[in-house]
């Protein structure tokens, strides 16, 4: 089974995505928690050849082929092989995120990125838990980390609610995959709504 979080920056997604492998795992199952961009050596490296530095280094096209050459080596050495093995992958973040960001932030590349996706991806989780979250909150909580990367020109709540938007339009999209959970509740119990939605795809 493979499990993906999406959400806007400070929505609680790898929170989220880390309770729902503790408690696959409290029941038994063989889980493997990771992340994009990374979750490869390989696509690790490129992860901070994008989000570090100088923000205008890539071209919108050019970021766009690096989150893909990442996708693919995470795909290549660790989610296709977990999955073989039988495992539950959960995945912070997986092409819905490149869907949006290098989609829709720095200007309309989603059909570049539909076309790369089938070129060289072509796989998608059994089911996405998009964890809906207020813009502002959510910038707030980024910010507080200090995880949010200041490479966007409309950066801060304009983009998180570009890209909130966004990502309700991906769920209508992807009706029968993407499950819209409200995270602006308490954690438990937006873990305990991820937790019923992924029972249904359980064996
Ligand atoms: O999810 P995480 O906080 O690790 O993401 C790091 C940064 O990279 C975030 O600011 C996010 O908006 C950005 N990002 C992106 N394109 C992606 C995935 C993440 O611009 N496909």
């Amino acid at each position: 089974l493979f499990v993906s979080f999406e959400g806007i920056d400070g929505s609680g997604k790898s929170t989220q995505a880390r309770r729902l492998a503790d408690s696959l795992t409290a029941r038994g199952y063989q889980t493997v928690l990771t992340r994009e961009p990374g979750g490869s050596a390989g696509a690790e490296e490129i992860r901070a050849l994008v989000l570090q530095g100088d923000p205008d280094r890539w071209s919108a096209e050019t970021e766009l082929l690096l989150f893909t050459a990442a996708r693919r080596d995470h795909l290549e050495r660790t989610i296709r092989p977990a999955l073989a093995a039988g495992q539950i992958v959960i995945c912070d973040r997986f092409a819905d995120s490149t869907r949006m960001y290098q989609g829709l932030s720095r200007g309309d590349l989603r059909g570049a990125v539909d076309q790369l996706h089938e070129l060289m991806i072509g796989q998608e989780p059994d089911i996405t838990a998009l964890i809906d979250m207020d813009p502002a909150a959510g910038l707030a909580r980024a910010k507080s980390r200090q995880t949010v990367e200041e490479r966007f020109e409309d950066f801060g709540v304009t983009l998180q609610e570009k890209m909130r938007a966004g990502f309700l339009a991906l769920a209508q999209e992807f009706p029968d995959r993407i499950h819209v959970i409200d995270g602006n509740r308490p954690e438990g119990e937006v873990a305990q709504d991820v937790l019923a939605a992924v029972d249904s795809c359980l064996p």
